[in-house]
């Protein structure tokens, strides 16, 4: 029986406001135009969503425009500078001392973010020492410039659920270099990570893959959605709630007096408990 809870978050708007809008404001480039615009005609154009996003911002660090020379290191310094949203991190522990309440199986959390934006804005950010690991967009640099020009890694909406099995099964570090580790057969009950021990918050379409696959196999899942943003809140409840994706529809505020801190450490407590019993009958 394993005693290990997986809290799973997608890292935009879901634990930090858009980091690539964050970075292209810092630039002085209009997020509308971006968004709205340029990655918009390519992804109707056929592109997929995540190459025209990243396509948009390699054409911005060309030589004269506002993102000339953006390297690894560049983005990794500008995620130092994420803001995150209320009663972050200071959850994660809270929901540690939860589990020291367990004493018969003194369950471990562990703390994933499975992002479709760039990697290295979360491993620079102030959240990073608190994660077991994180997924994201990876890039190469040109060697002359470090600047960064093709993806090494994309992480679209799909392949969140890989990082999700990948999870699931224990498969670790080794999934870097051997990616089709995940796929390799692993009964349930060898899997280090059961479903029903993993939460997993998200505020986007980009989250219903890994919202469907953790609510099916019995884990707990949260919409996240920004109050002050109406589309947000509709897409929420009309995308997310009405067709029983997730269990829960919350503010991203994470302090013990917000819902969702509320919610996520009363998951965190009956996860505890159904293992403490699973337990003592077993
Ligand atoms: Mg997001």
């Amino acid at each position: 029986m394993s005693h290990v809870i997986a809290l799973v978050f997608d890292f935009d708007d879901t634990l930090t406001p858009d980091s690539t809008t964050q970075l292209l404001v810092h630039h002085g480039i209009d997020p509308e135009d971006f968004w709205g615009n340029k990655v918009a005609k390519r992804v109707l154009a056929g592109w997929d969503p995540t190459l025209a996003f990243l396509e948009e911002i390699f054409v911005l660090t060309k030589p004269g425009n506002p993102l000339e020379g953006l390297s690894n290191a560049a983005l990794f310094e500008f995620g130092k500078t994420l803001k995150f949203y209320p009663g972050l991190p200071d959850i994660f522990e809270e929901l540690r001392a939860i589990t020291r309440e367990y004493p018969l199986t003194l369950p471990t959390i562990e703390v994933y973010v499975i992002s479709g934006g760039f990697e290295q804005l979360i491993r620079g950010s102030t959240i990073a020492p608190f994660l077991t690991d994180c997924w994201g967009v990876s890039c190469v640099e040109l060697e002359d410039t470090h600047t960064i020009a093709r993806p090494s890694r994309i992480v679209d909406f799909t392949a969140k659920t890989r990082f999700l099995f990948e999870i699931n099964k224990g498969v670790g570090k080794d999934g870097r270099s051997n990616p089709f580790l995940v796929n390799e057969y692993l009964s349930p009950d060898k899997r280090r990570v059961p479903f029903s021990n993993i939460v997993y918050c998200g505020d986007g379409l980009t989250d219903v893959p890994s919202f469907s696959v953790v609510q099916a196999r019995g884990g707990t899942t949260f919409a996240l959605f920004d109050p002050a943003r109406p589309s947000g809140v509709k897409r929420a409840w009309e995308k997310f709630l009405l067709p029983k994706r997730v269990s829960n529809m919350c503010f991203p505020r994470y302090t013990a007096d917000d819902e969702l801190g509320v919610l996520l450490r009363m998951a965190v407590r009956s996860i505890c408990s159904q293992l403490e019993t699973s337990a003592k009958i077993g």
